[in-house]
C-alpha cells in the first residue's frame, strides 16, 4: 500500500494547485482492495481511538471541507464507524448565529476543539471565514485577508497546547456535483439533503476553487497540515481519510498511562 499521507499532503509553502489533481484519481488502489483496507484501518482506528482516551494527554482535531456534495457527512459516517461515541465529538458548523455573530469568528470554533483525550471532527470549519465569506463578500477583504495568518497562529497555539490537527479538502469535479445533486432529486431518501441553495452556490464554482487554493497554499503548515482527497470516487475517499488519520495517530507514540496505585498484592473478596 502506498503511503497516501504522503501523497496527498499539501507541502507547506507549495503552489497548490487544484486543477493539477484528478478528482477521480485513486493513487493505483482497486476498490476490493481499497474496501480491504478500510475495513483493517477501522479497527485499528477503534484501537488508537481507545489509547488516546487511556493517555487523556492530547487530542485529535480532524477538519473537513469540501463543496456542496463533496462527502463530508459521508465521511464522517464511513470513517468514524468504528470509534467508541464516548471518545469523538462532531461539530457542524452553519451560518452563525446569536451569540456566535457577536463574538470574533474563532469562538465557536475554539469553544468546540475537543477535550484531551477525544477526537473532535469539524463538518466545516473556521476555514468557511475564508471561503463563503470570501466568496460572497460577506466581510470586506480587508477583513477577511487577515484571517489567514490569525488562523494559523490559532492552529499553532493549538498544536503547541498538545491537539493534532489535521485538514482534509474533499475534491470533488463539477460533473460529480451534478450527479449528486440529482441523486438528491431522484432518490426518494435523499430528497431531503436537497436545497436551492446548492444550487445557487454552484454558480460560483471557479471563486471557491480559487479560494480553496489560496486556503491550501497559505494554511497547509507542518503543525496542521492539509490534504487535498481526490473525492468523486467515495470508497477511495473514505480509505484515503482513514489512512492519514490512522497514520497521524500511529504517529503520536500513544501509550497507556501507568496504573495510579501499586497493583502488586492487592487483595479483595
Ligand atoms: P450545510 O453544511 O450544508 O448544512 O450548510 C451549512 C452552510 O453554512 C453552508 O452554506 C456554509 O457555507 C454556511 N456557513 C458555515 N460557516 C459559515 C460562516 N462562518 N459564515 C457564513 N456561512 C457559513
Ligand atoms: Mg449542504
Amino acid at each position: 500500500m502506498k503511503n497516501l499521507a504522503r501523497e496527498l499532503i499539501v507541502t507547506p509553502d507549495s503552489k497548490a494547485k487544484l486543477s493539477d489533481i484528478d478528482p477521480a484519481d485513486t493513487h493505483g488502489v482497486n476498490k476490493a482492495m481499497g474496501r480491504e483496507r478500510l475495513e483493517r484501518n477501522c479497527e485499528r482506528l477503534s484501537v488508537m481511538q481507545y489509547l488516546l482516551y487511556a493517555e487523556a494527554r492530547r487530542s485529535l482535531l480532524v477538519v473537513l471541507q469540501g463543496i456542496d456534495a463533496g462527502g463530508k457527512d459521508g465521511t464522517i459516517k464511513h470513517v468514524m464507524s468504528g470509534m467508541n461515541p464516548q471518545g469523538v465529538s462532531v461539530n457542524a458548523f452553519k451560518v452563525p448565529e446569536g451569540a456566535e455573530k457577536r463574538h470574533d469568528y474563532l469562538w465557536r470554533v475554539h469553544q468546540a476543539v475537543p477535550e484531551y483525550g477525544k477526537i473532535g471532527i469539524f463538518n466545516r470549519s473556521h476555514y468557511e471565514d475564508v471561503l463563503v465569506v470570501r466568496v460572497h463578500g460577506l466581510a470586506p477583504k480587508s477583513v477577511w485577508s487577515k484571517r489567514y495568518d490569525q488562523i494559523n497562529d490559532f492552529e499553532r497555539m493549538l498544536a503547541d497546547n498538545d491537539v493534532r490537527i489535521v485538514k482534509f479538502l474533499l475534491y470533488i469535479s463539477k460533473e460529480e456535483q451534478a450527479k449528486r445533486f440529482r441523486e438528491r432529486l431522484e432518490d426518494k431518501s435523499k430528497n431531503w439533503k436537497f436545497s436551492m441553495a446548492d444550487i445557487k452556490e454552484r454558480e460560483y464554482w471557479d471563486q471557491y476553487m480559487e479560494a480553496y487554493e489560496e486556503m491550501l497554499r497559505r494554511c497547509s503548515t507542518e503543525k496542521a497540515p492539509w490534504y487535498v482527497i481526490p473525492a468523486n470516487r467515495k470508497w477511495f475517499r473514505n480509505l484515503a481519510v482513514s489512512e492519514i488519520v490512522l497514520h497521524t495517530l500511529e504517529g503520536m507514540d500513544l501509550k497507556f498511562p501507568k496504573a495510579t496505585v501499586d497493583l502488586s498484592g492487592i487483595q479483595f473478596e
